[in-house]
């Protein structure tokens, strides 16, 4: 087995509050890895510094054999390192298959510009087939319900081709059918190779999609196992269900 990510150390603080200290964690090529842990601890911090969004006070990544020590969100994005936000990020101004097409990140320009435009537009028409999303190809981002923006976020990182996806709580606020949507796409791409990390709290899907389960409590990890593991593990059960 191939570890694609790995987080070294990582440190975060704000202010007084010790955010994460001394994350540390890797996470397997072909895995849907999940990122689980009560509220505030350090999750979507440990994310933003992943991703680059965050700079760590202490700590490095590695990815696909490279270490960072400040990530750049725009070059990890290139070299296959994309996510996802639990408020979906996509310009409402924009067109469903604009979005997309944006998120190809290419310029064009020079003879092959024409086509290279084409090819990303054939793309994002088959990702937007794929995810059930054609119908609104032409329709505003804005005018999607809440569902369908994170459905539209998911296709539109996609299209960069990804080696690994982090996943923000993407069934967060969504009804029942949409969760059942998510966790298909996260199967089909999955079973193509993608590689997943998630943060998620809907603790029954993290128990069917994700191996293994990392959790975290008060910016560490306390434990790592597969899914009937960590729900018996005492520290775990610990800092849930402690304080
Ligand atoms: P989680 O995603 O697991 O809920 P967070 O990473 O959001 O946890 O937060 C970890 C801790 O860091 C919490 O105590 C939170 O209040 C604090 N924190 C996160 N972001 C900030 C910030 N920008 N400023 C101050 N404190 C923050």
């Amino acid at each position: 087995m191939t570890v694609l990510l790995e987080v070294r150390s990582f440190s975060k603080g704000f202010g007084g509050v010790r955010a994460v200290q001394g994350c540390s964690f890797a996470v397997e090529e072909g895995s849907v890895t999940a990122l689980i842990g009560p509220n505030g601890s350090g999750k979507t911090t440990v994310f933003n510094m992943i991703t680059g969004y965050l700079g760590a006070d202490a700590g490095s990544v590695r990815f696909a054999g490279t270490e960072y020590r400040k990530p750049d969100p725009a070059l990890l994005y290139r070299r296959g390192l994309t996510r996802t936000f639990q408020q979906a990020r996509i310009f409402g101004s924009l067109s469903v298959r604009e979005n997309l097409v944006a998120a190809a990140g290419h310029r064009w320009t020079g003879l092959l510009g024409p086509r290279a435009a084409r090819a990303d537009r054939a793309r994002a028409d088959e990702l937007l087939e794929d995810f059930g999303l054609a119908a609104k190809a032409d329709v505003k981002a804005a005018d999607l319900s809440y569902g369908q923006r994170k459905l539209c976020e998911f296709a539109a990182v996609l299209m960069a081709n990804p080696r690994l996806v982090l996943l923000d709580e993407p069934t967060a606020g969504v009804n029942p059918v949409m969760i059942e949507t998510m966790e298909r796409h996260v199967r089909a791409r999955n079973a193509q190779g993608v590689t997943f990390l998630v943060v998620e709290h809907d603790m029954p899907l993290v128990m069917r999609l994700c191996d293994p389960v990392i959790v975290l409590d008060r910016g560490r990890t306390i434990a790592t196992g597969t899914p009937a593991e960590i729900q018996t593990d005492a520290r775990v059960l610990d800092a849930y269900l402690g304080d």
